[in-house]
């Protein structure tokens, strides 16, 4: 019996060994799916709640898959892709508050990484380099 133990501890630990393991975007597709598949109850065409079903279900497999994939390179990019997308409407919420919360300075996203970039105000025309990326961005401040 504690030989059982051991190897059933053994065949586990070598089962995670060399996975991707959960990161945000599994997270994401598990909540998200969850919350389709709650969801899905309330609607009144069968239709619809069966393709709703369907799609939680898949996204919560994905998740799994992902997490349990050996491929960490693939999973890396996709999580870089998913972060990509939705720096853009994650940093236009974060913009409105830092405007709130400091009008001296305007913000401003960089076109091409979406990086919030902080520029003083009233220095008339200027061209300011993103520090994450290098683009230039010229703009009146
Ligand atoms: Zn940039």
């Amino acid at each position: 019996m504690k030989n059982f133990f051991r190897d059933l501890g053994y065949s586990i630990k070598t089962f995670f060994q060399g996975r991707y393991g959960s990161d945000m975007l599994s997270w994401t597709l598990i909540i998200a799916g969850l919350i389709i598949s709650m969801g899905s109850g309330y609607v009144k065409a069968e239709v619809v709640s069966k393709i709703l079903t369907i799609m939680s279900f898949a996204m919560i497999c994905f998740a799994l898959y992902r997490t349990y994939s050996k491929n960490i390179e693939a999973r890396q990019k996709e999580l870089a892709a998913f972060k990509h997308a939705f720096s853009g409407p994650i940093n236009s919420i974060k913009m409105i508050s830092l405007k709130k919360k400091d009008p001296e300075h305007l913000y401003v996203k960089c076109p091409n990484c979406k990086t919030i970039l902080r520029v003083p105000k009233g220095k008339g025309r200027i061209i300011i380099t993103c520090p994450k990326c290098q683009n230039k961005v010229e703009l009146k401040s």
